[in-house]
């Protein structure tokens, strides 16, 4: 059965797993139906002032995305819900309930981050997948090495993908976050996973600076098979990481998929920079040529 694509979900469980971390788990329908797959990422809506729980459009326009949309920005502004892009960093579908971490960002004051610093068990949000369609996208577990690098915002999904590597797998994971408190224990299982916490606070250039750093400084095997990098975070240090690793290290751009997270400045609602639009179109043509060709090929 495919589960239904948008949902009510229902807050069920609250835990500050580190300082910053707040790891929230939501019941809904269709939960218990979702595929598993790591890195599932899906929309969630918010509900704004007044309202017990967040407007959607009328049923019927869900199973074609574009209509659903239009429809969803059909609602009057002051009505319409904040709809920002997170990652189920877990599922329990005999429970029918997903996990999802939110980062408490400093000095930031976001929708989503404010509802997620004072949600409470039995508040309401409505989310729009995950779609299995984008299952088994990339080649994370047919890769020879892998690279994982990210802020905190990218940890709940490189947790996911760690999680669910074959044994045997080999992987360095390179995770910023802002000091010692924010580290979190992975489950590495049977995989040759070396995890690299990085601190913000130990870098004088800011968000995102220790992180290239590390990659910089990052053994990348040659000559042993195939190397993908998988990459996110901050849209500005996400393009100089892919920047570092296709020009100074040599990587097809197919070998590094890279995806902004969250942009210095700008909201969610903001609209793309050029250099957004410009990368949405490389992304394309990736998966373009990828569903062609295949990967490699
Ligand atoms: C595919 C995808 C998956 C994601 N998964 C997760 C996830 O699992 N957990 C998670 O916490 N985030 C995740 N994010 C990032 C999250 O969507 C953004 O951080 C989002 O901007 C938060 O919304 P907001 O309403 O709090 O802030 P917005 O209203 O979007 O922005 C308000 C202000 O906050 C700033 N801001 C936003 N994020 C940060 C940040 N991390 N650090 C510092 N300042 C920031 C903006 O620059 C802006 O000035 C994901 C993003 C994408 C695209």
């Amino acid at each position: 059965m495919t589960p239904a694509l948008v949902a009510l979900i229902h807050v069920t469980d609250v835990q500050r797993i580190t300082p910053r971390m707040v790891r929230i788990t939501f019941t809904g329908d269709g939960l218990d139906a979702l595929a598993p797959w790591p890195d599932q990422q899906l929309k969630l809506c918010f509900p704004r002032p007044g309202q017990s729980a967040p407007r959607l459009p009328d049923e019927g326009a869900e199973g074609d995305a574009m209509r659903w949309y239009q429809a969803f920005l059909a609602i009057p502004e002051d009505e319409r819900p904040w709809m920002r892009s997170y990652t189920v960093r877990s599922h329990d579908p005999a429970r029918q309930e997903i996990a999802v971490d939110f980062v408490l960002h400093e000095g930031a004051d976001g929708p989503a981050t404010r509802w997620a610093a004072s949600a409470a068990v039995g508040d309401t949000l409505a989310r729009y997948g995950p779609d299995a369609a984008y299952a088994g996208q990339l080649p994370l577990d047919t890769a020879d090495w892998l690279l994982l690098a990210g802020d905190d915002t990218a940890l709940p999904a490189i947790g996911s993908l760690i999680e669910t590597l074959p044994e045997g797998a080999r992987a360095l994971a390179c995770i910023e976050v802002a000091d010692a408190a924010e580290e979190q224990p992975l489950a590495v299982g049977r995989a040759g996973v070396t995890v690299r916490w990085i601190h913000r606070k130990d870098a004088p250039g800011g968000p995102g600076e220790a992180l290239l750093h590390a990659v910089r400084d990052a053994d990348i095997p040659s000559g042993e098979g195939e190397v993908f990098a998988w990459l996110a975070g901050e849209a500005g240090t996400v393009r100089m990481l892919r920047r570092h690793l296709v020009g100074e290290r040599g990587l097809d751009k197919r070998q590094a998929h890279f995806t902004g997270y969250w942009r210095r400045s700008l909201t969610q609602d903001d609209a793309p920079t050029e250099e957004d639009l410009a990368e949405a179109q490389e992304r394309i043509a990736a998966l373009r040529a990828e569903s062609g060709a295949g990967w490699g090929g």
